[in-house]
């Protein structure tokens, strides 16, 4: 039996639970904080010109045409600040590799991204999770040193509450970690402050972003990291030789060189938000005043899986989430407007 020959860890582990992907068609997808705008065109373009390139040789392995642009874009002293991977999934996985051994553990806030645990759950590390504060708040526990704590990650705007934990506070989350600090960036784009001069300042701040979100790319797998070029190279032993394909790193460099189509896009989500966010505090829910492009809201009735399931039968999916010991309300993706007048009808009618 194959069974029991499997690592211990793996046999022991639940999977990952990615968000539900819908039949495509008439759903409104709300659920997964996907961008409902496409690309930037000129994203498009480069990706059209990359399939009619060289398909038959391998791609730059380390994505140097990204990392030149990204480093641009983000102001950053150069490409070797940058390790580039197919989906900032993967980066995080490197980073577990890299740094968390069999029988250490990591730390994460909760509620947060599960993700972080499956990983941990892989390498037959363990997790630890520090409760947030009232107000989304990190207590002072969460910068605290302990025996065999290897690696602490930090989704900053953090899902599902879509808050941030302002620069400062990072600051010094860092410098009493012994530990590197992981800052997740996957929605940053969204908010008005981010940690990347930490990096600069710190060899153990890194900072992971993702072009699924704000840049529209979900479908094409790429994100990366930013880190002091040494750990860089480190990291770098443990990635897939070619990790990035030819077709995404094309489609990436033009997406990072696409600086004014992100201001746009990102300021057209970020309104929608807002009416989000007063609508539905007018229908009496709790929101979370959000710097991502979600929006995290409880209703004092309790009923928000029956919410779901309403929707859901109304082709709106939205995300449910139930956190042990801790409570559940619903993740709701700032769509396209029309998408969202579509979704706060449904919930009004919703009794
Ligand atoms: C969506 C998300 C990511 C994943 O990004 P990919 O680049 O698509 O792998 C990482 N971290 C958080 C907190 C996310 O919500």
């Amino acid at each position: 039996m194959i069974e029991s020959l499997f690592r211990p860890a793996l046999s022991r582990m639940q999977p990952y639970a990615p968000g539900e992907q819908a039949a495509p068609g008439k759903t409104i997808k709300l659920n997964t904080n996907e961008n409902p705008y496409p690309p930037a065109p000129e994203v498009v373009k480069a990706i059209q010109e990359a399939a009619s390139g060289p398909l038959n040789r391998y791609p730059d392995p380390v994505a140097t045409s990204f990392r030149r642009a990204a480093a641009d874009a983000l102001g950053l002293p150069g490409p070797e600040w940058i390790l580039a991977g197919n989906g900032s999934d993967e980066i995080l996985t490197i980073l577990v590799r890299g740094f968390v051994g069999e029988g250490q553990h990591l730390r994460l806030p909760y509620p947060s991204y599960i993700l972080y645990r499956t990983l941990a759950d892989i390498q037959g590390a363990a997790w630890q999770q520090t409760p947030f504060e009232n107000d989304w708040k990190l207590p002072a526990a969460f910068g605290e040193n302990e025996d065999d704590l290897r690696l602490v990650l930090l989704p900053n705007p953090n899902s599902p509450s879509g808050t941030l934990v302002p620069k400062n506070e990072v600051a010094s989350i860092a410098d009493s970690l012994d530990c590197p600090l992981i800052v997740d960036e996957a929605y940053v784009d969204f908010a008005n402050e981010n940690c990347l001069d930490l990096v600069q300042e710190n060899e153990r701040v890194l900072v992971t972003r993702t072009l699924s979100k704000s840049y529209g790319l979900a479908g094409m797998r790429f994100g990366f990291l930013v880190a002091q070029p040494h750990v860089v190279a480190e990291l770098s032993k443990i990635k897939d030789s070619y990790n990035c394909d030819a077709i995404s790193i094309a489609a990436a460099t033009a997406a990072v060189s696409s600086q004014d189509w992100l201001s746009d896009i990102v300021a057209k989500l970020n309104a929608t938000r807002g009416r989000m966010e007063t609508r539905l505090t007018e229908m009496g829910f709790a929101v979370t005043p959000s710097h991502a492009n979600f929006v995290w809201c409880q209703h004092p009735d309790g009923n928000h899986q029956s919410r779901y399931e309403y929707l859901k039968k109304n082709q709106i999916l939205v995300r449910y989430m139930s956190f042990p010991d801790w409570g559940d309300g619903l993740r709701i993706s700032v769509g396209t407007d029309d998408q969202i007048d579509a979704c706060l009808m449904m919930l009004e009618r919703f009794s």
